[in-house]
């Protein structure tokens, strides 16, 4: 299976990050090597000093697909769920300024813990959900799909113009504001809607 990741996907996001508006759909791949489940602990790698936070509804893909066209794409997943695209940050300027790929910041061993899935029947509406992210107890990030500049329709439409779609793939939606720093010690709690997903440690 693999991971596909949208980036600068909400506007108060792209501007924390001083990056234009996409036009289209800004994605990258994780391997699934990078995946971390059922809350355990996540290890601060010794190669970065800025190792940011960046929660995200992930998209679990149901049935294989290619050239979907928008209008069926929601029938490509069945079921949501929240991730942490964790990122070093530090690795990552270096990258974009030398204009290189940022695998490296964000494809690494752990860059990528997940909650368990839960049927997307579950919401009202798949457009409004509630979405944030708690640190020690402290609300650092807080977010609605309603913020999503491409909606999850679009996005499988997108990629699935270069990228076959395959049973089992997770798509990683895009982070609202308010990403950060964590460090050793840290907790990180993850709430869709008022549901806890995500509960673990930084060691
Ligand atoms: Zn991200």
């Amino acid at each position: 299976m693999k991971i596909i990741c949208i980036g600068l996907n909400y506007m108060d996001h792209i501007r924390e990050m001083n990056n234009p508006i996409p036009e289209v759909p800004v994605f990258f791949l994780k391997p699934d090597s990078s995946i971390i489940r059922n809350n355990k602990p996540f290890f601060y790698p010794e190669f970065t000093n800025d190792l940011h936070y960046e929660l995200e509804v992930v998209l679990k893909i149901n049935r294989l697909g290619r050239n979907i066209s928008e209008k069926f794409a929601h029938r490509y997943f069945s079921e949501i769920g929240l991730g942490i695209d964790f990122t070093a940050r530090d690795l990552q300027r270096l990258c974009k300024e030398k204009g290189m790929p940022w695998e490296m910041s964000k494809a690494f061993d752990g860059a990528a813990p997940i909650s368990e899935f839960v049927s997307k029947g579950k919401f009202n509406d798949l457009g409004n959900i509630r979405f944030r992210l708690e640190k020690n107890d402290a609300i650092v990030q807080k977010g609605t799909t309603s913020d999503l500049v491409f909606k999850f329709d679009s996005i499988i439409s997108y990629v699935s113009r270069f990228i076959t779609l395959r049973t089992g793939d997770l798509i990683f939606t895009g982070t609202p504001v308010g990403v950060g720093p964590v460090q050793i010690g840290d907790r990180l709690k993850a709430y869709l809607e008022d549901e806890l997903m995500l509960d673990f440690f930084i060691k």
